[in-house]
């Protein structure tokens, strides 16, 4: 390999590359662009596109695609080549600034909840130039936004791109009360911590579950799991370790600043963790990194799973949120400061989370919510499914004696009046300990730990920006033109503690107490996709997110109706993969071992009372109850799946889905993992939980 610098960014059309191939003024306009959003000039977008042209072929490119995230969850890209015909009979390779800055997808099959009829299919991209564009394969991919011919959103950059435009006007209307004037942009900051697992590609082939669904539909209990954590933190295999080598350089090529990783707790679990980024960047980047892990580990012979709870009885995988907010002149907001005045600055940023994640739990909770992520959420290895705040000791005492005007005793030991008095100093490392918290301050960040590993963390980001936004603009309008700053914001942060305490929690998380702790505080629980998914349109949040022009009314009800199907859709596919495996796998190779054992009995019987036949005989008991129970759990769940199609909306279809779907599967599942149990091993139709969560070394 060349050395880490070369390689870094070299699939990537960056500041580096715009600087040596623009002429002066087209690059500081498009800087301009890039750093403050101003619109870009026609005449420097053709200059944009001829260099990004050039530099692309030279990289080998033949085509180019707007890429972009339609609500499926994953990427999507057409892809155009740059030929075109000459007179002379032979091609040319144009590429211009329009086709750089506007795209028109016929895209009338894409998930859009009802907002585009197929007579009007076409939708339009429209380029992100704040996301560099870069090479993959022999494409140049360029960053778009998604969008309806009439200009709804269809895709997760649009909204968060929105959602950082509100949070950066209420946030600098914020910083000039406190007379930060050189500010002029505020952006939030993600470094999204990847979890996954890696499996032998051979053994994930021969699992129908697994092909279809990502996760394992069956399998009994392997002797040995995750408990002893002895894989937490374990050396890396060779083999593992060679994927983490070229996936590193994979991600680095295209500027995905991938910086660690590390064993999980589970066997054959992983993480990878970047450096962070301005948010969208962190959301094009973590789209990129799983779709290149997933790629790389079929160069290994290996496979990489994404999916929130691949195996039942061992962790899932999640995806650790890390959330800060930045302003242009490179201080971090979240940041407690040096004196007494960025101290307050602090602690009223940090009461707009506080705030935000209390009024917007449900907000957040959605965010997060698919079918696979119900399994993780709450089972003993991810958060609940109800939202709280870790702050640590240190700092909750901290608001406690500002909340109640009592002197605080870990430092000065005396009363904290807010702009004169700097804080006690809290160590980070004091912070940063409770990992059963769904969203914890670590220090000058926070941690939301909800968002699930395959999911797109632009939800999750869309959703914490505009609530966060909100915060500040109660602030900024009750803050602006009052004569005693320092005051009113004493009194303000007073109320903001006082009001927003009881989303405040620094214990377990797991503990069973707490869900009823919680209920008692009035915090939202809601444990499944169907619980919390009809409150988007709840009449506070489409206030919300319309105040903040991050959507409007139909698109939030479109939304609504495509998680809701994608929950249905999801399931659905589970259940139809687990009747196919049951019908055409288990039952018959249970059958015929059952018929084996009959033969064998048969035959000691005939040997008369001498010849015991214990084996056999409990074995066919057991098996064959076990098909009984699997042939009317199977029938069973054909008829919830036909009945939850017949519902009358999505929102009944996803209930259906939830109530009498999913215990059947576990029905089925329970009985065929019983017969694993007794079957002879060589005649099991897929491989064991043994064999793929130890079977790579
Ligand atoms: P850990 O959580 O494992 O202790 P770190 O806290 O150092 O590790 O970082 C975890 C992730 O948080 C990394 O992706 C890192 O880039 C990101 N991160 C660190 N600081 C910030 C910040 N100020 N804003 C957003 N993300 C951050
Ligand atoms: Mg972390």
């Amino acid at each position: 390999m060349e050395s880490v610098a070369d390689v870094f960014g070299s699939l990537v059309f960056d500041d580096r590359v715009m600087k040596a191939t623009l002429s002066q003024g087209a690059y500081q306009s498009l800087k301009k662009t890039i750093d403050e959003g101003a619109p870009l000039d026609p005449a420097v977008a053709n200059q944009v596109a001829d260099a990004m042209k050039e530099w692309a072929i030279g990289k080998g490119a033949t085509h180019f695609t707007h890429w972009f995230q339609p609500l499926t969850g994953i990427t999507a890209e057409k892809h155009d080549g740059f030929i075109c015909p000459s007179t002379d009979g032979r091609v040319l390779m144009e590429f211009g600034g329009k086709e750089l800055i506007k795209g028109e997808p016929d895209a009338s099959s894409f998930p859009s909840g009802g907002i585009r009829a197929t007579f009007e299919a076409r939708g339009y991209t429209a380029w992100d130039p704040t996301s560099y564009a870069f090479i993959k394969g022999k494409t140049l991919c360029i960053p778009t936004a998604f969008c309806s011919y009439g200009g709804e959103a269809l895709d997760k950059k649009t909204p968060l791109l929105r959602s950082m435009a509100a949070l950066n006007r209420q946030a600098l209307r914020v910083l000039k009360l406190f007379g930060d004037r050189d500010v002029k942009c505020v952006r939030p900051m993600v470094g999204p911590e990847q979890e996954y697992f890696l499996v032998d590609k051979a053994m994930f082939e021969k699992r129908e579950d697994l092909v279809c669904c990502g996760r394992t539909l069956f399998g009994a209990r392997p002797p040995k799991g995750q408990e002893r954590s002895d894989h937490y933190f374990g050396a890396i295999k060779p083999r593992v370790a060679a994927y983490m080598a070229e996936l590193n350089e994979e991600l680095w090529k295209v500027g995905v600043l991938a910086k660690t990783e590390h064993n999980e707790v589970a066997p054959a679990q992983h993480e990878l963790a970047p450096i962070y980024s301005v948010a969208n960047v962190a959301a094009d980047h973590n789209q990129l990194t799983m779709e290149i892990m997933q790629k790389v580990a079929i160069k290994h012979g290996l496979m990489c799973l994404l999916h929130e709870k691949p195996f039942a009885g061992v962790n899932g995988s999640g995806k650790h949120n890390n959330w800060s907010l930045s302003t242009d002149t490179g201080v971090n907001l979240l940041s407690p400061g040096e004196t007494p005045y960025q101290n307050a600055r602090f602690l009223l940023f940090l009461c707009a989370v506080i705030q935000a994640v209390d009024d917007y739990q449900d907000l957040l909770r959605l965010s997060v919510a698919t079918a696979s992520s119900d399994l993780r959420l709450g089972a003993n290895e991810a958060p609940p499914a109800v939202l709280s705040i870790f702050l640590g000791d240190e700092l909750s005492a901290i608001l406690k004696a500002i909340e109640k005007d009592e002197p605080y005793h870990g430092g000065p030991k005396k009363i904290l009046k807010l702009g004169v008095d700097t804080l006690p100093d809290f160590a980070r490392d004091n912070t940063d300990r409770n990992r059963t918290s769904p969203f914890a301050f670590t220090g000058n960040k926070f941690e939301f730990r909800m968002v699930g590993s395959s999911d797109s963390i632009s939800c999750a980001n869309i959703m914490l920006n505009t609530a966060v936004a909100e915060s500040l603009r109660q602030y900024a309008d009750r803050l602006e033109g009052v004569s005693d700053f320092e005051g009113a914001l004493h009194t303000l942060i007073q109320e903001v503690i006082k009001g927003h305490k009881r989303i405040l929690f620094d214990g377990n998380g797991y503990d069973e107490g707490w869900l009823k702790e919680a209920e008692r505080r009035g915090l939202c629980n809601y444990p499944t996709t169907p619980d919390c998914m009809p409150h988007l349109t709840d009449p506070k949040n489409v206030e919300l997110l319309m105040r903040h022009e991050v959507y409007n009314k139909v698109e939030l009800q479109s939304r609504c109706e495509i998680m809701l199907d994608n929950y249905c859709k999801t399931v659905a596919i589970e259940a139809n993969t687990m009747l196919d495996m049951a019908h055409k796998q288990i039952l018959p190779a249970v059958s015929e071992y059952v018929g084996k054992l009959c033969a064998t009995g048969l035959a000691k019987k005939s040997f008369g009372p001498a010849v015991p036949a214990r084996y056999e005989k409990e074995a066919v008991a057991i098996l064959s109850s076990a098909e009984d129970k699997m042939v009317e759990a199977s029938e069973a769940l054909s008829k919830a799946l036909v009945n939850a199609q017949i519902a009358p909306d999505v929102h009944a279809e996803s209930r259906l889905i939830r109530d009498e779907v999913l215990p059947l599967m576990n029905e089925l599942r329970e009985a065929a993992d019983l017969a694993e149990c007794w079957v002879d091993g060589k005649e099991w139709p897929f491989p064991f939980y043994c064999d793929l969560l130890f079977g790579v070394r």
